[in-house]
């Protein structure tokens, strides 16, 4: 991508998208990426959806900053699909001893995934029962339910956009969580493309942190 910016102008420049690695198999040369697939919409789900094996794919990176800070009472993780494996990661790099609660939101109990966590941390899986909408999601509401425990928390909150918004409010300002220890972002916007949602990230209107 770097020398391709030196020698093409913006608009010829490839599409990108954006994926996490859920892990390295150095023997098998193998890096692990899991595509949340979508429909026909978009170009990353339904290449995903078509790949077979031998197909051409580039990649450059990566680019990452949040890990689990080991001195924490305690850790909130919150995800949907798209954040999934960036919070499996992470789960499983914490110490043994360490304390948390995981909530993510999938389709059905199909798409559940092994994540190995710390006898400490509680996976909570919670189910649509459909494709993602702003009516059929249950995140927000899964949050304003829980009680969360006292103390030190780090918190990793990603996923849609609007949902994004929503869960910050909540956790900074009815929750009390320091916005510090709060890790959160919009990893896909409903009904835009990735291009779109993250030019308009650099818009009062797209940003997460709107206080
Ligand atoms: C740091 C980071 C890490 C990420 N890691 C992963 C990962 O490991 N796996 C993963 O699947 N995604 C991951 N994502 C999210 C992924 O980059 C977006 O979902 C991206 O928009 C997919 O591109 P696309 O070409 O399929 O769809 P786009 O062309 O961007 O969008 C087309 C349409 O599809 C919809 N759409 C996009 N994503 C989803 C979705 N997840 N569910 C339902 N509808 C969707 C959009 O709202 C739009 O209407 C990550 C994002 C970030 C920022």
């Amino acid at each position: 991508m770097e020398a391709l910016r030196d020698r093409l102008p913006k608009h010829q420049m490839p599409t990108t998208r954006t994926y996490t690695i859920r892990h390295i198999d150095r023997e098998a040369e193998q890096i692990w990426v899991d595509f949340v697939t979508h429909g026909d919409e978009g170009l990353a789900g339904p290449w995903a959806e078509r790949a077979q094996p031998g197909d051409p794919i580039s990649f450059f990176g990566p680019g990452s900053g949040y890990s689990p800070r080991p001195d924490a009472d305690w850790h909130l993780l919150v995800s949907d699909e798209a954040a999934l494996q960036a919070i499996a990661r992470s789960v499983e790099s914490m110490s043994l001893d360490a304390s948390g609660l995981v909530l993510v939101e999938v389709r059905s109990e199909e798409e559940r995934q092994q994540i190995d966590a710390p006898a400490g941390v509680e996976v909570r899986w919670l189910y649509r029962g459909a494709d993602f909408t702003p009516e059929t999601t249950v995140l927000a509401d899964e949050i304003r339910r829980t009680e969360l425990p006292p103390g030190d928390v780090q918190a990793f909150v990603h996923g849609e956009r609007a949902q994004m918004k929503e869960i910050r409010r909540h956790l900074v300002k009815e929750r009390g969580l320091s916005r510090k220890e709060l890790s959160i972002s919009a990893y896909w916007a409903y009904g835009r493309k990735e291009q779109d949602f993250q030019a308009e990230k650099k818009t009062p209107a797209g940003q997460i942190d709107d206080d």
